[in-house]
C-alpha cells in the first residue's frame, strides 16, 4: 500500500527546521522563498506580515489549502511544508504519484494565514478577533484575503486546517481524538447538497487510510451550523470544504506524529480526488466516524480520600494542564488546574494515577515537605485551584507539584 510506504518515508520529506509548534512567520518565509514553485504574496496581515500562496501543479482540478487561521494551531503548517518538500522534483519511489498530482491537480497552499497570532502563539489575530467568526463581517485583513482567495480561485475543494483541544475523545471513550474531520454544514438544517456530499466522501476516504495508523483515534466534529465561520460559508460559496483538526496523541506534545498523520491524510485526499475514487462512500460511512466528545482529563487521580473534620470520604480528581506562553511565545510552561472532583467514574484520564487510598492533604499539613520542595503558597484542594497537594499514604507521602508526581 502506497500509504504505508509514505508513512515509513515521511522522514525524507519532513521539514526539519520545524520541530516544535512555536515557530514564527520569520521561520517560514525563508522556506517559502527556497521552494521551486510559484509563490505570490496574497496580502498583508494587520501587522503587515506577508501572507504567501504557493502554487503547485498544472492540473484541471483546483484545491486550496490554508493553515493556522488560529495562530496557536501550527500542526498542519508543519505538514504543509512536508508536503511541499514531497512535491519537489526528485528521484524517489513516488515519481508516478507525484506526477499524477502535478498533472491532474492545481494546488494552492497558504501556510500560516494568521501570522500575527502565530507570533504570539494565540488563537486570535492582532486585532483580538477570532478569524473563524469573521467570515461575514470581514473586519480582519486576513479574513478578506481568505475570502478573496476562495472567490477568485473557485477551488473545487478547500482544506481548512486546524488544531483542536487535545482532550477531545473519539466517541465516549478513553481514546484521544488525534485527527478529527468535518464536512461543514452550509445551512442551519445541515442538509447534504452535492458540494457538501463531496466533502464527506473525501473525508471517508481519508478516514479509511488513517484507520491503518490510528484505528481508535479518529473523530468527527459536531456539524452544527455556525453562520460566521469560514468552513460553513465556503461550503455555501460552492467549494467542498474539508476541516481537519489535529488533536492530541499520547507522548506527542509537539505533535510530530500528528503532523505525519496530516501528511498522509492530505496526500491520500489528493490521491482519491485525482482518481475520482471518493464517489463510492455512503453517508453511513461518514456517520460511523465517532463524534468528538469531552470525556478526558489530562490527569485523573482515582482512589483518593479526604478527611474533613471527622468525616472521611472517597474522591477522584480531574486535573488539566493549560499551556502558558513564555519567552516571547517561543516556549511554554504548563499551569495545572483541578477541573473537577468527586465521582469521576464516567471520565478517563489521558494519564491516570491510582492514589491507592491515600489522603489528599494540603502542603500546609507538611511544612517540612513544603519547605524542601519550595512550596510557599497555601494551595487548597478545591475546584479551580492549581494542583499542588500531598498524597498521604500514612507511612510515606507523594507530592503533587503542579499536577506532576514528585516522590
Ligand atoms: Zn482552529
Amino acid at each position: 500500500m502506497i500509504y504505508q510506504k509514505l508513512f515509513d518515508k515521511h522522514i525524507n520529506y519532513k521539514e526539519l527546521s520545524l520541530q516544535k509548534r512555536r515557530f514564527k512567520h520569520s521561520d517560514i518565509v525563508g522556506l517559502i522563498h527556497a521552494l521551486p514553485f510559484e509563490k505570490q504574496i496574497v496580502g498583508l496581515s494587520f501587522e503587515q506580515r506577508e501572507i504567501y500562496k504557493i502554487k503547485v501543479g498544472q492540473g484541471k482540478r483546483k484545491i486550496l489549502l490554508w493553515s493556522q487561521m488560529h495562530g496557536n494551531e501550527a500542526t498542519a503548517t508543519m505538514a504543509i511544508f512536508d508536503i511541499l518538500n514531497f512535491l519537489k522534483p526528485q528521484d524517489d519511489d513516488f515519481q508516478d504519484f507525484r506526477n499524477e498530482i502535478l498533472n491532474k491537480l492545481e494546488l494552492h497552499f497558504v501556510p500560516m494565514i494568521n501570522p500575527d497570532g502565530a507570533e504570539r502563539f494565540i488563537r486570535r489575530n492582532a486585532q483580538g478577533i477570532d478569524m473563524n467568526r469573521d467570515a461575514l463581517a470581514l473586519q480582519c485583513p486576513e479574513s478578506k484575503i481568505l475570502k478573496s482567495l476562495v472567490i477568485d480561485l473557485e477551488p473545487e475543494f478547500s482544506f481548512n486546517l486546524h488544531d483542536q483541544n487535545i482532550r477531545y475523545s473519539a466517541g465516549i471513550s478513553s481514546e484521544q481524538a488525534t485527527i478529527s474531520f468535518l464536512a461543514t454544514a452550509y445551512n442551519q438544517e445541515t442538509e447534504w447538497n452535492e458540494v457538501r456530499t463531496k466533502s464527506r466522501q473525501v473525508i471517508s476516504a481519508m478516514n479509511e487510510v488513517l484507520k491503518n495508523f490510528i484505528p481508535y483515534n479518529i473523530g468527527r466534529f459536531s456539524d452544527e451550523f455556525e453562520p460566521r465561520a469560514f468552513g460553513d460559508n465556503i461550503q455555501k460559496w460552492g467549494s467542498s470544504l474539508i476541516l481537519i483538526e489535529s488533536g492530541g496523541y499520547k507522548h506527542d506534545t509537539e505533535k510530530q506524529f500528528i503532523r505525519k498523520l496530516n501528511f498522509i491524510s492530505i496526500l491520500s485526499a489528493f490521491d482519491v480526488i485525482l482518481k475520482d475514487g471518493y464517489q463510492k462512500y455512503s453517508l453511513e460511512e461518514y456517520q460511523q466516524i465517532p463524534q468528538n466528545e469531552k470525556y478526558l482529563f489530562d490527569l485523573k487521580i482515582i482512589n483518593a480520600k479526604i478527611k474533613l473534620g471527622n468525616t472521611i470520604f472517597n474522591i477522584d480528581l480531574g486535573v488539566n494542564f493549560e499551556e502558558k506562553n513564555i519567552l516571547g511565545a517561543s516556549e511554554f510552561i504548563h499551569k495545572s488546574v483541578i477541573e473537577d472532583m468527586g465521582d469521576l467514574s464516567v471520565f478517563w484520564g489521558i494519564k491516570t494515577l491510582d492514589a491507592q487510598g491515600a489522603f489528599l492533604r494540603p502542603f500546609s499539613d507538611f511544612p517540612e515537605i513544603a519547605n524542601r520542595l519550595g512550596v510557599y503558597k497555601n494551595f487548597q484542594v478545591e475546584e479551580g485551584e492549581e494542583a499542588f497537594f500531598v498524597l498521604d499514604h500514612g507511612n510515606h507521602q507523594t507530592a503533587i507539584l503542579n499536577g506532576k508526581v514528585v516522590e
